[in-house]
């Protein structure tokens, strides 16, 4: 990349301006000015190259500007850019039947949005419809997006300024055995004791009222927590006891991460409504969808589903899924991050941890991992606090600092950092990602005790 310094002040002084930032104080941001991507890097206008262990927001499955996906949203835009949601349009078709092709158990109709949020607006909506009950679900530790349902249902601090906007939601704690709220020593005893918990939880909010249990398969953001086996499995009988919709939301987890087409592959349970968006085209134009289930299906064969978009399934964000649909499946990008996942990720995440005090667990599959960074490996105690920020946030901030001038832009939450590069990410990109993170993480040790 050639550095034009003059052409990124123009980009910065113009988003200082007028661009007002999501999740920010606006005065308190310096947002990066980037001057263009490809594959696993992103590059600055003083023509420093970062290569990105985030995906954009973990949704750049296949990378930056995958050119057969850029082909074919230009080929879609010259043939039909756009085109309203009540005509079945050539690209929305194909999207439709290859995600259905490729989702769980007979989640077979689509209903597409334009991203994550709506999604999870919708099926609530839907499950609410279909079982006439008001009341819906879900866990600390999740995020479902910043609309005023999604956010609600999100267990992060990012919902606490917009609590109670949307009625009926209870949240209940899933498994984590490594900050288990169950006093739990093994997965098994994880697994039973959540699900007495959410057993309970049922009871005491009456069965009736409960219309959705909506869980993120994996949840990303808050942790990267694989569920211990047989939860997923005691939540699906658990709805059906009750006759409540199980919902997984697969906005993150979905398309790949997990080195399976969807995370509920790696547990087989079949939910009854399933969102997803971002890796779904790469994040390349805004999508995202509700898989739905035959039952559920059928509660809206004969009486209208109240709900819509103007762009639902946009002729472009649909070319751009069945683009990288096809190239998912032709470079073998979801086996890609399966094996390397397994063969390069986890054993050097697990070197990192040997040598480095600060991580206190590694976790994860596929191209989804999460090293959970301590103060003290004994007691547990998370190297930040939880939403920690300003002075309290500075070991963290530090590790990020030091990451990045190492050429690596890492995701951090919390106390934690996510390796999520793409899921067509090579081998060598990876081994340069780790160097990094090795001196980043050097810095993290200075603040463990
Ligand atoms: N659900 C999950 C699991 C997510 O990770 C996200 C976004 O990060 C969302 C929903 C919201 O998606 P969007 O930002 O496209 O609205």
């Amino acid at each position: 990349p050639q550095p034009n310094p003059q052409a990124g002040a123009a980009v910065k002084a113009a988003d200082r301006a007028h661009v007002f930032h999501s999740w920010s104080a606006q005065e308190l941001i310096d947002p990066p000015a980037v001057a263009g991507a490809e594959g696993s890097y992103f590059w600055d206008y003083d023509g420093r190259r970062y290569l990105d262990f985030t995906s954009g927001l973990v949704f750049t499955n296949i990378g930056y500007q995958h050119p057969k996906v850029v082909a074919a949203i230009q080929e879609q835009a010259a043939k039909m850019t756009t085109f309203a949601p009540a005509f079945a349009v050539e690209a929305r078709s194909e999207a439709a039947r290859l995600i259905a092709e490729r989702t769980p158990g007979d989640l077979d109709k689509i209903f597409f949005t334009n991203g994550g949020a709506d999604a999870i607006e919708h099926a609530v909506r839907m499950a609410r419809l279909h079982t006439g009950r008001p009341k819906v679900l879900s866990a600390y530790r999740s995020y479902h997006g910043g609309t005023q349902q999604a956010i609600n249902l999100t267990g992060d601090p990012r919902r606490w300024a917009s609590d109670g906007a949307a009625a009926g939601v209870v949240h209940f704690w899933a498994p984590f055995l490594y900050r288990s709220r169950f006093y739990a020593e093994t997965e098994e005893q994880e697994t039973a004791r959540a699900l007495e918990h959410l057993e309970t939880t049922i009871a005491f909010e009456g069965p009736g009222t409960v219309a959705a249990i909506v869980l993120e398969t994996v949840p990303g953001t808050a942790g990267i927590m694989l569920p211990p086996p047989g939860y997923l499995a005691g939540v699906r009988e658990l709805c059906d006891r009750h006759g409540i919709v199980f919902v997984l939301d697969e906005v993150m987890a979905g398309f790949g991460r997990t080195g399976e087409w969807f995370a509920a592959d790696l547990f087989g349970v079949v939910p009854d409504l399933m969102t997803f968006a971002k890796g779904v085209n790469s994040g390349y134009v805004p999508l995202g969808g509700v898989a739905i289930s035959g039952r559920i299906a059928e509660t809206f064969a004969r009486r209208p589903y109240p709900g819509g978009l103007t762009y639902s399934g946009h002729p472009l964000a649909c070319a751009a899924a069945v683009a990288t649909i096809g190239v998912m499946a032709e470079e073998g990008v979801v086996e890609n991050a399966k094996r390397l996942g397994a063969d390069v990720v986890g054993p050097a995440l697990a070197a990192l941890a040997e040598r480095h005090p600060s991580v206190g667990e590694v976790r994860g599959t596929g191209m989804f991992w999460a090293l959970d960074l301590v103060r003290s490996r004994e007691t547990r105690e998370p190297l930040v606090p939880y939403n920690a920020a300003g002075e309290a946030n500075a070991p963290m901030a530090a590790f990020t600092a030091a990451a990045k001038q190492h050429g690596l832009w890492p995701f951090v939450n919390m106390n934690r950092t996510h390796v999520v590069p793409p899921c067509n990410v090579s081998e060598a990109e990876l081994k340069e990602g780790f160097e990094a993170l090795d001196a980043a993480l050097s810095v993290a040790d200075e603040y463990t005790v």
